[in-house]
């Protein structure tokens, strides 16, 4: 008898599931109580594989032998409950995939900077010769990858919510950017839930496994204390000069250091630039020297590196006034670093759906460099709240037209126009990537 698994979720993850499932010979029914996208659809009908949408057929899900669930889908809801309670194996979409592959695996996790590091540290080993396969929360979900012709290693960019479902699942490459609070309705307003689901990515991990980390994050330090981690580990920071192995500045150069074998390279020619991206070029190549990487190869993709769309991305010079899409930032620490990379006068678009932030880690970013702020939420009352004693000029908006209309009203020459929300976006956009887009027409029909 085929072994029967069940996919909860009929996104990305899902269907990359079920088709390597397919694959692997088990009897797979994918079960999705939202409407698939067409694109989904079609891949499962093409594929012969069973599905529903708009409803969970109990019977159907509680049948399965082992349930896939996609990372959309929370804890909480009553189905979830049910499979536990009558002790059915459940796993993410990456617990299940890693079972098909020996190649090693970069896995990179953390609240901000997941997808830039991921596509740089892939940058970095393509150009080295390495057949890398880029999966994860980035385009491809590792599962679907895997049906396609083997990579000889893999680079993942990994949610925390992929990390819950995780139990075999090893990191011989771990990589944790950052944690700071972020998707903390996911975790019961716990951050310390949220902080351990992150560190899950060192479960499993041996002595010769490599764990890159931002030593210069207090959550990550306390973090590594509590916890009992045997691999080796590859701290980098910006505010202190390291010993031993890791990445560090000196003088505007960043060094990396592995096993006493060095590079260093000037910061002015980092593609990415931001202290952010500095932190992020720290862990992609720290993860390249691992697995060999020459410094030539390292040094060039450092710097060629494109960024990539919606990370403080400029769309236009308009009378004298830079105008900055950053609709990817959709937490207070994200913003956080893009005001902290500003250097002209900013008027700043924010707002949309607040997870819980708290602003006031932004109040000496704002005091000394915001000269308006523009809301953009359906509900703008914690951001008003937020910075009405700290700004003169707040604007109310229901739309991105109406939000860069008032933004080019406002901007005067050598300013700059910032959307960089520190809020989720599905108030009034359909994603991230929607409200990116609708800035940048907005910013082009002006
Ligand atoms: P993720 O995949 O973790 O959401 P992205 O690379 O898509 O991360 O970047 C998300 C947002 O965070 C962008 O606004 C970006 O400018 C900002 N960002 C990128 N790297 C970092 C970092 N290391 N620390 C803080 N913010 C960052």
């Amino acid at each position: 008898m085929k072994k029967r698994i069940v996919i909860l979720g009929g996104g990305e993850s899902g269907v990359g599931a079920a088709l390597l499932a397919v694959s692997k010979g088990f009897e797979v029914f994918v079960s999705d109580n939202g409407r698939l996208k067409e694109k989904y659809r079609d891949v499962l009908s093409n594929a012969g594989i069973g599905f529903e949408e708009g409803r969970h057929t109990e019977e159907r899900v509680l049948g399965a032998e082992e349930v896939i669930k996609s990372p959309g889908i929370p804890d909480d809801v009553p189905l979830i409950g049910k499979i536990r309670k009558k002790g059915i194996r459940m796993v993410s979409e990456t617990e299940f995939a890693a079972r098909y592959t020996h190649a090693p695996k970069i896995c990179i996790t953390g609240s901000n900077g997941k997808t830039t590091t991921t596509l740089l540290t892939c940058h970095i080993l393509q150009r080295a010769g390495l057949n890398c396969g880029l999966a994860g929360n980035v385009g491809t979900s590792f599962a679907w990858k895997l049906t396609q012709p083997a990579c000889e290693i893999y680079v993942l960019e990994i949610s925390s919510f992929q990390l819950d479902h995780m139990y075999d699942f090893r990191a011989e490459t771990a990589v944790i950017l950052n944690i700071t609070p972020d998707h903390l309705d996911r975790y019961g307003y716990r951050f310390d839930e949220y902080v351990r689901s992150k560190f899950r990515i060192t479960r499993n991990q041996r002595p010769q496994d490599a764990l890159i980390y931002n030593a210069d994050d207090p959550v990550i330090g306390r973090e590594l204390k509590n916890q009992d981690i045997r691999a080796q580990l590859f701290p980098f920071s910006i505010r202190n000069r390291l010993t031993g192995n890791g990445a560090w500045l000196e003088d505007n150069h960043l060094v990396v250091n592995i096993d006493s074998n060095r590079f260093t390279m000037t910061i002015d020619n980092l593609a990415l630039q931001g202290k952010h991206n500095i932190y992020n070029s720290m862990a992609a190549s720290i993860a390249a020297r691992i697995f060999d990487i020459r410094k030539d190869p390292i040094k060039e993709s450092l710097a060629d590196f494109q960024n990539i769309e919606h990370r403080l991305e400029f769309v236009a010079r308009i009378h004298g006034v830079d105008f900055i899409n950053d609709s990817k930032a959709t937490n207070v620490n994200s913003t956080w670093y893009a005001l902290e990379s500003m250097a002209a006068p900013v008027v700043w678009i924010a707002g949309g759906i607040d997870k819980g932030n708290d602003y006031s880690v932004l109040y000496d970013l704002v005091k000394t460099k915001v000269k308006a702020l523009i809301c953009l939420g359906r509900d703008n009352k914690a951001l008003i709240r937020a910075f009405s004693d700290l700004l003169e000029r707040i604007v109310e908006t229901t739309s991105m037209e109406e939000a860069v209309r008032w933004a080019s009203y406002i901007g005067r020459p050598n300013d700059v126009v910032l959307l960089s929300p520190a809020c989720a976006s599905f108030d009034l956009f359909e994603n991230f990537e929607d409200r990116g887009n609708q800035f940048k027409e907005a910013v082009k029909s002006l």
